[in-house]
């Protein structure tokens, strides 16, 4: 795990990389490795002893020229200012490469949540939602959950910010549970885009999913998804893991089962007859795909030498370093990034939005078949940029697409004033 890298030079380096590659003149390129406006700001809240705390938040809004900001809000201790702005800008290529008529946002609060009760989180979730009301709305910024959060805060963002507009404006937000406006299918949206990217990377690399094994790193929402869709196609899961450690059969085993264990007991370990592994063992484990599904930085150059898989799906945002990302451009280990692999949870948080714009729910199988036919879409134009760019490296690629889409709405904006 690198400490060291700062995800805002890693996001400015991925788009330099794709940028000769791009016609748009250098002005432009800069405009596209910086946000286009920063919300720093305190939040005072009162704890359930009566006492007052104050804590750092953060939203990026970082390019609007193909639509509304759009992207999660994130509770966690690493959180800073470049973090969310990096966030931020792999938000806008995500949406961009999936072609989802969105610009890019991220926002967060630099806590750990396990600190607080859930009033305490209720209230400083609502003081945010006050803080971003500004900012927000169905056709200016629209957040989302992201590491820490679910459908419990989008749910008290919502309330607050259409009891202060004296409205109903669901899609103000989207990630909210079914009562409240949200849409089938969200919850598993990320790890089913997880699941149906390696499929297509099989596919794309003539390989036969049935009976790959398979790693995953992290297992939250994303990573236990992604294990249990993975499995259904006939993968292998012989390893996962959390922050407390992880979990090794090489016979492989039932990822709902594990994820079972882990409702109970807080943690993978320690699930039916497996060997314990640190999460570094986990990494350098002998497999065909490794799915990272934590934060960032979890693979630098020293730890890709020791990468033994054939082919990263990156369902974290930002688990590889720049310089892991040579090591592997070298090495031929194929990397189906971010940007694309975890794209289904901004998809279907779009089509959450289209639902809520046209107060008409879909069903579950139509949400899935929409989302299918984005992520398949998105990686052929993936793959026809990587074998007609000569790209390095698919991630490569993928900015090349993405940066392109982006270039593409802003001349067509013309200049103004
Ligand atoms: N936090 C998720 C992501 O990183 C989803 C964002 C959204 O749905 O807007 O893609």
């Amino acid at each position: 795990m690198s400490g060291q890298t700062n995800p805002f030079e890693s996001l400015q380096e991925q788009v330099d990389d794709a940028a000769g590659a791009v016609d748009a003149p250098p002005g432009v390129i800069e405009r596209l490795k910086n946000p286009e406006r920063v919300l720093e700001t305190n939040l005072t809240f009162e704890l359930d002893d009566g006492s007052l705390e104050t804590v750092r938040a953060y939203r990026s809004q970082f390019n609007g020229d193909r639509g509304p900001y759009k992207g999660g809000i994130r509770y966690h201790p690493n959180v800073t200012r470049d973090e969310v702005k990096a966030l931020s800008g792999w938000m806008a290529y995500k949406c961009a490469i999936v072609g989802i008529p969105y610009g890019g946002g991220k926002g967060g609060i630099a806590i750990d949540p396990a600190d607080y009760s859930d009033d305490e989180l209720e209230r400083l979730t609502r003081t945010f939602a006050t803080e971003l009301r500004p900012l927000i709305g169905e056709d200016r910024d629209i957040p989302a959950p992201d590491v820490n959060t679910g459908q419990r805060e989008m749910n008290w963002i919502k309330d607050t910010y259409e009891t202060l507009e004296n409205t109903t404006a669901p899609g103000v937000i989207t990630g909210k549970s079914l009562d409240s406006g949200g849409s089938e299918g969200r919850v598993e949206a990320t790890g089913r885009s997880v699941a149906l990217s390696t499929r297509e990377a099989f596919d794309w690399l003539d390989r036969d999913l049935d009976g790959a094994t398979v790693a995953v790193q992290g297992y939250g929402n994303a990573g236990s998804v992604a294990a249990a869709l993975l499995s259904d196609l006939g993968a292998r899961i012989v390893a996962v893991s959390d922050s407390s450690g992880g979990v090794y059969d090489p016979d492989g085993f039932v990822p709902r089962d594990v994820k079972a264990h882990k409702a109970d007991s807080g943690s993978v370990s320690g699930y039916g007859d497996t060997e314990a592994i640190t999460n570094d063992e986990l990494l350098t484990l002998d497999v065909d795909v490794l799915v990272p599904a934590a934060l960032e930085n979890a693979i630098d150059a020293d730890l890709a030498h020791e990468v033994d898989a054939d082919l990263i799906v990156e369902a974290a945002n930002g688990p590889l370093t720049p310089d892991a990302d040579d090591v592997f451009a070298d090495s031929g280990v194929y990397v189906v990034p971010d940007i694309l692999a975890n794209a289904g949870g901004v998809s279907v948080s779009y089509f959450e939005w289209v639902q809520n714009r046209q107060r008409f729910s879909w069903t579950e199988s139509r949400v899935n078949e929409e989302l299918e036919r984005v992520i398949v879409g998105a990686f052929d134009d993936l793959v026809d940029a990587y074998e007609s760019n000569d790209a390095r490296n698919l991630r490569t690629a993928a900015y090349v697409v993405a940066i392109d889409r982006v270039v593409s709405a802003y001349d067509q904006a013309g200049s103004w004033p």
